[in-house]
């Protein structure tokens, strides 16, 4: 029964206690719809029929249609909002299937193929939207660039594979290294890096250092056999409220840059903080 049939079978009792009829509904196609009986109403499913056989009058044949055109126009309402509940319900279903979408595209956009670490491109993201956190909030942050020391002997004594997956130990050891809301990526190459949110550079020089010892005491696989890699580490930051210095993202890498050439020109396997002096020395130099 539909709702348009259930609400004229409610009204038809009262209706029938007002023209001191008793009514009853039928199917408008049945031959009683068509006698003087019968009140055909302008829809096309029901009749309202009398059944002490007296015709209707005109009066009584205009309330009746008007009644029940407005019990037909409520189901009508009724069946458009159950229409548009359900359109709703499809669009928040698809919303949800785009969210999770997008939320796997961008995640695949965002990771280094090689290690699983963010790319460069995140990286960068990420360091200026930390740099912004550190202006808006005076908090410190921090920027570990590390680059692995002679790593293109292991490519010539073992072959580029070998390389690669020597390369994906040390994601590993970096992610393992990492707290949660650190950012590891891969910067390109042998070259990697940690965005550090909420970090002082002092702080960031022994979590440096742990990563240092850490690789230089780990055999990785290596093609047939295994090899130790050390790596040289430099850092840079915005450190204390009061002398935070508004820095761009290439501002702050190349200072972090700068403090990884210079522990590689003091021997490799070391960790160097950025240091004002740094900006004096060679400046085409920085190639690793
Ligand atoms: P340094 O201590 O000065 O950093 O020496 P290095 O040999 O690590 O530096 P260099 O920049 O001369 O060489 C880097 C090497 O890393 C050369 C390049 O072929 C290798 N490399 C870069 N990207 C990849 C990669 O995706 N896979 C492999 N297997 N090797 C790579
Ligand atoms: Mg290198
Ligand atoms: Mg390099």
């Amino acid at each position: 029964m539909t709702t348009f049939e259930s609400a004229a079978a409610r009204i038809l009792a009262p209706l029938s206690e007002l023209l001191h009829k008793p009514l009853y509904l039928t199917d408008a196609r049945s031959p009683e719809a068509s006698n003087a009986f019968a009140v055909r109403l302008a829809l096309p499913r029901v009749a309202v029929v009398s059944a002490d056989g007296k015709p209707f009058s005109d009066d009584e044949r205009r309330l009746v249609n008007e009644l029940f055109e407005v019990v037909r126009v409520a189901e009508e309402s009724e069946a458009r909002y159950a229409e548009l509940e359900q359109r709703m319900l499809l669009l928040q279903r698809e919303n949800l299937d785009l969210v999770v979408k997008n939320r796997a595209l961008s995640e695949v956009s965002s990771r280094d193929t090689l290690t699983g670490l963010y790319n460069r491109w995140y990286v960068i993201e990420k360091i200026d939207s930390e740099i912004n956190r550190a202006v808006r909030h005076g908090s410190p942050m921090s920027l570990l660039m590390l680059d692995i020391d002679h790593f293109k002997r292991i490519n010539d004594t073992w072959g580029h594979t070998a390389g690669d997956q020597v390369l994906q130990s040390i994601g590993k050891l970096l992610r393992d290294s990492c707290r949660v809301y650190d950012v590891p990526g891969r910067y390109g190459g042998e070259e990697f890096c940690i965005v550090l949110p909420e970090t002082r550079v002092g702080n960031t020089g022994a979590v440096a250092e742990r990563i240092r010892q850490r690789l230089a005491q780990t055999a990785v696989p290596c093609g047939d056999s295994s090899v130790v890699v050390t790596a040289s580490i430099g850092i840079a930051g915005m450190d204390a409220p009061e002398a935070i210095e508004v820095l761009s993202p290439a501002a702050l890498i190349d200072r972090a840059d700068r403090a990884l050439y210079s522990a590689k020109t003091r021997g490799r396997n070391r960790v160097e903080l950025w240091d004002r002096a740094l900006l004096c020395e060679d400046d085409g130099a920085i190639e690793h």
